[in-house]
């Protein structure tokens, strides 16, 4: 299936110069939907994943259902002050200033082996950070899967080590 038919390309938002990569399309198509979910099961099958963990908002999309598939647990990360109880947390640069991603601090326990999931690999500096937080809590990351890998922004470089999946690239 060509996933690519269900991305819409809107050009300059949320501002001037951004393509952003709407995925909600594809969300909105069952055969599409079940499709995209059921490739990244296939690429963790053989991981042994313990629990899957995304940032908010379109990792929770993407990441809920594959985790569901894979009979695994998900843990949340998200902006500060949104989570209930005890988090650690990871500061990271955005284009302009810094943003605070967050994960409760019971959300994985030591020797786990973590699936990171997002719709989108950028420049890479939110999965860095969603890295440093599940390390923080002792879980192993064995991969790092997408919808999309815009790979003219070098994402995949940051992430230098990792294990990378991405069903479409620009
Ligand atoms: P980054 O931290 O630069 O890798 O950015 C990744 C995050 O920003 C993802 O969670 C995406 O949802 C969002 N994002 C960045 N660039 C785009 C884009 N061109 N289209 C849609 N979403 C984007």
């Amino acid at each position: 299936m060509d996933l690519k038919q269900y991305v819409a390309i809107v050009h300059d938002f949320p501002k001037k110069g951004i393509e952003f990569k709407d995925i909600t399309p594809l969300m909105n198509d069952g055969e599409a939907f079940k499709y995209a979910t059921e490739q990244i099961v296939e690429y963790a099958k053989e991981k042994d994943i313990d629990i899957v963990v995304g940032p908010e908002a379109r990792g929770f999309i993407i990441g809920c259902p594959v985790a569901f598939a894979l009979g695994v647990g998900f843990s949340p990360v998200r902006k500060e002050g949104k989570l209930p109880r005890e988090t650690v947390k990871v500061e990271y640069g955005l284009e302009y200033g810094k943003d605070v991603l967050t994960i409760h601090k019971d959300a994985i326990k030591p020797g786990q082996k973590v699936l990171i999931i997002d719709d989108l690999l950028a420049t890479g500096g939110t999965i860095d950070a969603t890295i440093k937080l599940v390390e923080q809590l002792g879980g192993i990351v064995v991969g790092c899967a997408f919808l999309i890998e815009l790979t003219y922004l070098n994402g995949r470089e940051k992430l230098n080590g990792y294990d990378i999946k991405a069903l479409m690239q620009y």
